[in-house]
């Protein structure tokens, strides 16, 4: 099985705008996929990096059912060190793909993270990203012991 084909039975659909796999689960499987900017119908693609592994993303579901965008929204306003870390990372996300205006996940300016699986992608592809890795850590054990996204 090739890369798109793992990426399609994690998705449960085929991917759109998939460009390649951006970091790859202990177990060598796809964790986080790069979109292009564009689909192949020429719909903007706002999120560059996507979260596919299976395990990590209902993790992180779980974190967000317990009202982990809010919680993370709030943080952010508040700690300057995560407030930083934020607008640099949403700066890079700009400067990384200059065809698109939106920061991670397709932010516009201020307001709520809206989708933690986005800016946990965003921290594993492009690591230093600060509030990234505190929401990872919600999100921990973020590897199984063995196997994960191998059952699919
Ligand atoms: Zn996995």
């Amino acid at each position: 099985m090739d890369d798109r084909e793992i990426v399609e039975r994690q998705l449960g659909r085929p991917p759109r705008a998939f460009r390649r796999v951006a970091v790859r689960c202990p177990f060598g499987l796809p964790a986080v996929t790069e979109q292009a900017p564009f689909d192949a119908a020429g719909t903007p693609f706002p999120t560059q990096f996507w979260l596919t592994c299976t395990h990590l993303a209902s993790g992180l579901a779980r974190v967000e059912a317990a009202g982990g965008v809010e919680r993370w929204t709030v943080a952010a306003a508040a700690d300057p060190e995560l407030r930083a870390s934020l607008a640099r990372a949403h700066a890079e996300q700009r400067a990384l793909r200059p065809e698109l205006s939106g920061g991670i996940g397709g932010a516009t300016r201020g307001g709520s993270l809206k989708c933690l699986h986005a800016h946990a992608a965003f921290a594993l592809a492009r690591p230093g990203y600060t509030l990234g890795d505190r929401i990872l850590g919600d999100a921990a054990p973020m590897w199984p012991g063995s196997g994960c996204c191998t059952s699919l």
